[in-house]
């Protein structure tokens, strides 16, 4: 496996890959990587990529001043060997100068979707999303992109922009990799204590039991919302950030009746220093 930290490096070795005919399969990512990463880079060598490339950069840009960027947790030499397990051919990390130097100034600004959810918690974090992948889109020009359910804002963020700014990607999306009990796997995980990670699969059983009224008939989104904060607040270390059903992918807040269409239920909570997102799709017929 190849490691790179230089974009000019990484467009060479691309450069021979693409003249061998091979389609590239990337799979971006903040490292400290876990089974839901490792599910991605699966899926890229499944989907028939003949070169699969992953990236390992945090990414200072979405993160806001009071927020985790230098606490994010980093282990690049077990990376680099997972990467390798798992089949990867290249390894892009480049140093924050390399994606950023001197004089920086563009940005990419997805209007509209990025103003709910995450968004809306944290704000700029989308405008430093798009702006790096659509970096790493530029740099990589892969044939398929790979990302994660589990950041589903993200995921329309990316469509959204890949579609916009017409990058000829096709984006591929991997359901929520979860542990035993539901928790969504996550870096940000070993930031909970042993008594916050027995309390956090609680976000998933919420979301599991608006689901649940959603399939007994249930079309309030006011209601819907309320069951979401309740079972939230009903565990004593969780703190709710929001709770939130809207349309997707367009990202609409519905606040009358839900669907018909594919909606989203979308919860963000603080254990401890820890935030975590989930959310679950539910498709909502005709009636
Ligand atoms: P991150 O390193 O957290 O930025 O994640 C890199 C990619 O992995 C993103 O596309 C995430 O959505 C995806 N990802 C992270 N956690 C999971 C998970 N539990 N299941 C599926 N995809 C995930």
């Amino acid at each position: 496996m190849e490691v790179l930290g230089k974009v000019a490096d990484l467009r060479d070795f691309l450069a021979k890959m693409r003249a061998q005919g091979k389609r590239i399969g990337f799979v971006p990512t903040m490292g400290f990587l876990h089974v839901g990463h490792l599910a991605l880079m699966r899926d890229a060598r499944s989907d028939g990529a003949d070169c699969v490339l992953a990236s390992i950069f945090v990414n200072p840009l979405q993160f806001g001043p009071r927020e985790d960027y230098r606490d994010y947790p980093r282990d690049l030499d077990r990376d680099k060997e997972l990467c390798r397990q798992a089949g990867v051919d290249a390894l892009f990390v480049p140093p924050v100068e390399e994606m950023y130097p001197q004089g920086f100034a563009t940005y990419v600004e997805v209007a509209g979707i990025t103003e709910v959810l995450c968004g809306r918690s944290r704000p700029g974090h989308f405008k430093g999303v798009a702006t790096v992948v659509a970096k790493l889109f530029n740099i990589v020009r892969p044939d398929y992109a790979y990302f994660g359910l589990k950041d589903a804002q993200q995921v329309a963020v990316i469509q959204r922009m890949a579609q916009d700014l017409n990058f000829p990607v096709e984006v591929r999306v991997h359901p929520t990799v979860r542990e035993k009990d539901g928790l969504a796997v996550s870096s940000r995980n070993v930031y909970l204590s042993p008594e916050e990670r027995k309390a956090a699969p609680v976000i998933y059983r919420t979301l599991e039991r608006a689901g649940e009224a959603v399939e007994r008939g249930e079309r309030d989104a006011g209601r819907l919302i309320k069951l979401l904060e309740e079972g939230i607040r009903a565990e004593r270390s969780a703190r709710l950030d929001y709770a939130e059903v809207v349309s997707w992918p367009d990202l609409s807040i519905i606040t009358k009746k839900i669907g018909p269409g594919r909606v989203l239920l979308a919860l963000a909570a603080y254990f401890g220093k820890a935030r975590l997102i989930d959310n679950i799709l539910v498709d909502v017929e005709v009636e």
